[in-house]
């Protein structure tokens, strides 16, 4: 039953980049449907929430998101709502599984229509927007081997995405240094780019490279945009390692001059100097493009020598990364086992290259810069996690962290007006998420209350609290989805939003 709520005695913090204003605010039928003078609207509301002290904005938008299929386990997203995240855009980095055949526990699903009524029966918490996947659509029509696609299977592959487009998706995504998607060449890119022309999809990217071939992926990315919608979002925007820090104002400089040519161009990052991915990630060239590495690894102890003199020559410096859910670092588990860091780290290889590991390999300073650009959104690149009372937190911060500590940087480097803007309305206009990503009457009531000076994240990689600070109520949809009073009771108002 969506209520008559009025939030009184806050400052509203519309999303427009706007400053704060003292103002109440009227919701009916899931809608805003007034915001007015302080005391303007009569206590005759099924509830009512004394914002007093507090900052009222719309719910944050979740630029770049993992939910997929582990949202359908953990429908209250609690990862996610804590922060105050009332929608995701999923599908990111090539991985859509909502647009290929899967299935997870009784639920099962053949593209993105029939995923859209599975995540409807299994009501999640947060809304959800979904991009179409090349590794998945990929490896669904070609498998996930070294091979060129030919004619029939980019026909293949843009049928997928035909059909993605036609249940809602809001674009399609790349993710060019993970299997199989690095397997494709540009032309491959381009023909199914071309699919886009005259649309407002988007593509997003994780580009083929953020490091040593950074400026030529950025051109490359540019160039398969071009050929499609000219939108483009490039995913977690970033300089790796420190031998390509100084390419920073290039890149900047690069977009700005295509956003100046006439493209849509913007990016997203997450608050933090530590990537994170699978540990495989690692593994030097040529050896990173074997997608049947770890049999191989597993089968031969030449094999794992040869890989461990390997790690010693690659230019990253493995000490400091960290296995997430061992919660060590590889230097400390070096010591633990007597071996260099190297020969840890293939070690881990043969225990699983998929293993989740955070590497620190950004810049603060970069970071800095990245973040007060703009064109610059809030993306996470988290996935969703229960988090029960008392369950250890085992990931990268920035699953639970990302909005509360982009909201404290971004303040510091823009003020809060534009970090609100950068976390709602900037992304809906991004991904033409309609509605939303604004206070204003007529729009949907996704709405955060929360304390700008408390609100903080403590999360870290050694088991800290995940739960963020300062948050007070989440609103989806018009109904109250959670509020600080009632920290283990998650209402799950979420719906797929299509985007046309
Ligand atoms: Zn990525």
């Amino acid at each position: 039953m969506q209520a008559k709520i009025i939030i009184k005695n806050g400052f509203i913090c519309d999303g427009s980049g706007t400053a704060p204003q003292k103002k109440d605010l009227l919701i009916e039928k899931g809608l805003i449907s007034a915001i007015g003078e302080p005391g303007a609207f009569q206590d005759n509301a099924d509830c009512i929430i004394d914002a007093a002290g507090n900052l009222v904005t719309p719910g944050f938008i979740d630029a770049h998101s993992h939910g997929d299929v582990r949202k359908l386990r953990y429908p209250e997203n609690r990862s996610k709502l804590f922060q105050g995240v009332t929608t995701e855009v999923d599908g990111n980095c090539g991985f859509s599984y909502s647009c290929v055949p899967g299935e997870l526990e009784d639920m099962h699903w053949s593209g993105l229509a029939e995923y859209a009524s599975v995540m409807k029966q299994r009501s999640v918490s947060t809304n959800t927007v979904v991009l179409c996947g090349h590794n998945s659509i990929r490896e669904q029509v070609m498998g996930k081997q070294n091979v060129k696609a030919g004619k029939d299977e980019i026909a293949a592959m843009r049928r997928l995405m035909e059909q993605a487009f036609e249940a809602g998706a809001a674009g399609w995504t790349s993710g060019l240094t993970y299997f199989p998607g690095k397997f494709s060449d540009t032309a491959e890119l381009l023909e199914l780019s071309v699919l886009t022309k005259g649309t407002n999809k988007i593509h997003g990217t994780h580009m083929r490279s953020e490091g040593e071939k950074l400026l030529e992926a950025l051109h490359e990315a540019i160039e398969v945009a071009r050929a499609g919608s000219g939108r483009l979002e490039v995913s977690h925007l970033k300089t790796l390692f420190p031998g390509n820090f100084h390419k920073v104002d290039q890149l900047l400089q690069d977009i700005r001059d295509a956003q100046q040519s006439g493209m849509d161009v913007h990016a997203d990052r997450y608050p933090y100097i530590y990537t994170s991915t699978r540990i495989g990630q690692a593994l030097p060239s040529p050896y990173n493009m074997d997608p049947d590495f770890a049999t191989k690894l597993r089968a031969s102890v030449d094999f794992q020598e040869e890989i461990a003199k390997a790690l010693e020559h690659s230019p990253r410096d493995l000490a400091p990364t960290i296995l997430t859910a061992k919660k060590k670092t590889l230097a400390e588990i070096a010591q633990e086992k007597g071996v260099s860091v190297e020969r840890a780290c293939m070690m881990e290889f043969l225990e699983s290259p998929e293993q989740n590991a955070a590497f620190l390999s950004c810049s603060p300073e970069n970071l800095e810069k990245i973040l007060s650009q703009p064109w610059v959104c809030a993306g996470s690149d988290g996935v969703s996690m229960q988090l029960d009372a008392g369950e250890q937190f085992g990931g990268h911060p920035r699953a639970v962290g990302t909005f509360p500590t982009f909201f404290r940087m971004v303040s510091k480097l823009c003020g809060v007006a534009e970090a609100v803007r950068r976390m709602t309305a900037l992304p809906a206009q991004i991904f033409r998420i309609p509605q939303r990503g604004l206070l204003k009457p007529g729009y949907i009531a996704d709405i955060v209350v929360f304390d700008s000076d408390k609100f903080e994240s403590k999360a870290g990689f050694r088991g800290e609290d995940p739960m963020p600070i300062g948050m007070k109520y989440v609103l989806v949809g018009g109904n109250v989805a959670w509020d600080a009073t009632q920290p283990n009771k998650v209402g799950r108002y979420g719906n797929f939003i299509p985007i046309n």
